[in-house]
């Protein structure tokens, strides 16, 4: 059975966290006296003097409503990346324990891996993109902490199915991060209402996609609230910066701004796909659930570097496990898109 305590390292259960002026104070005041702060002002228009709210109450409060969560179950990151280091170095004792990895996927997953100096078992997709089940079951060890489940996937652009990562939750001891970075886009709903029934479930999603905010590095974890406090005890104390907060907040209120960039990406991804459909050079169109689509193409780094001198970089994946000769495409505007396909048809191979 899932054993949070028994799963956690020492040194983080031990660990007393930084306790910020902002902490130990939470109160209104006439006068904050507390934390070394300017008190005079910034040194540019606009109020930057001030440290900001260590836990992000105002966004949260608003992001709970959306995502019919409770604030207690929400940990926001200076990008989902800080999400991804932080689960590492709260459950993953260097040179010792593991985690499995679902290539091809997104690569930060094997980058904080080895900064971590966590040894990284790979079980790779099938041919298809879905996981490997068997597989999964026959690698697990005693030492496996986390598994990572990018849903839908990048650069394969498929959702996996709930049965899947039900079966995974069930019967892994560690903790099942699945990835939902580009949920928005996809045809099934989000894993977030397992998260009640699964204290091992960590749902990760972003602002720096559909939302539009990349810039901004904000990422949400979901989880049971024990994860959460946890990650929020090893967080750097200030990880979100006051314009981000503000900004996001701001995201949160134009919901149907959000719903609009999601359904003309979708349109387009539409689009893009039966246009790419009737280009003789490319062998498979893979179908996507993202906001890109994966293509094998007949000469992969051929037809980037003609992209890339007509002015269109596209991402070559080809050199990742069953992804032979493949380019993954990111969808752009109507402009954009149908520049691209004017481009690809003046390809000769
Ligand atoms: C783009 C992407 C992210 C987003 O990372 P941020 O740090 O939040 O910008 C996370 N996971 C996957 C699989 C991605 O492709």
């Amino acid at each position: 059975m899932f054993n949070l305590e028994k799963i956690t390292r020492e040194n983080i259960k031990k660990a007393k966290p930084y306790s910020s002026a902002r902490d130990e104070y939470k109160g209104e005041a006439r006068i904050f006296l507390d934390a070394n702060e300017n008190a005079l002002g910034s040194v540019i228009e606009g109020n930057f003097n001030r440290y900001p709210d260590p836990y992000q109450e105002n966004v949260k409060l608003k992001l709970a409503k959306i995502k019919k969560v409770s604030i207690e179950n929400i940990f926001l990151g200076n990008g989902s990346d800080e999400a991804i280091d932080l689960l590492f170095r709260a459950f993953c004792e260097p040179n010792i324990d593991n985690v499995i990895l679902l290539p091809p996927t997104y690569g930060m997953y094997q980058v904080a891996a080895q900064i971590n100096d966590i040894q990284v078992i790979e079980v790779p997709l099938l041919s298809n993109f879905e996981i490997d089940l068997d597989n999964v079951f026959n690698v697990i060890n005693s030492f496996t902490k986390l598994i990572f489940i990018c849903s839908p996937n990048n650069p394969s652009g498929n959702q996996i199915e709930e049965d899947i990562i039900l079966k995974i939750l069930e019967n892994f001891n560690g903790i099942v991060v699945v990835d939902e970075a580009y949920i928005d886009f996809a045809e099934k709903p989000s894993v977030l209402s397992l998260m009640s029934k699964y204290a091992n479930l960590v749902v990760l999603q972003t602002f720096s996609k559909a939302w539009g905010m990349a810039a901004l590095r904000v990422g949400m974890a979901f989880a049971d609230a024990d994860i959460i406090q946890i990650i929020n005890k090893i967080k750097p104390p200030y990880n979100i910066n006051s314009i981000s907060q503000d900004k996001i907040s701001l995201a949160l209120d134009k919901f149907s701004n959000f719903e609009k960039y999601v359904s003309e990406t979708k349109k387009q991804r539409l689009f893009l796909a039966s246009e790419l459909e009737k280009i003789e050079f490319i062998d498979k169109i893979y179908p996507s659930d993202a906001n890109f689509i994966l293509v094998s193409v007949k000469n992969a780094s051929k037809i980037y570097d003609f992209l890339a001198n007509n002015g269109i970089i596209v991402r070559n994946r080809s050199k990742m496990p069953n992804c032979d000769s493949c380019l993954r495409i990111t969808v752009g505007t109507e402009l954009e898109n149908a520049e691209l396909i004017k481009i690809l048809n003046q390809y000769v191979g």
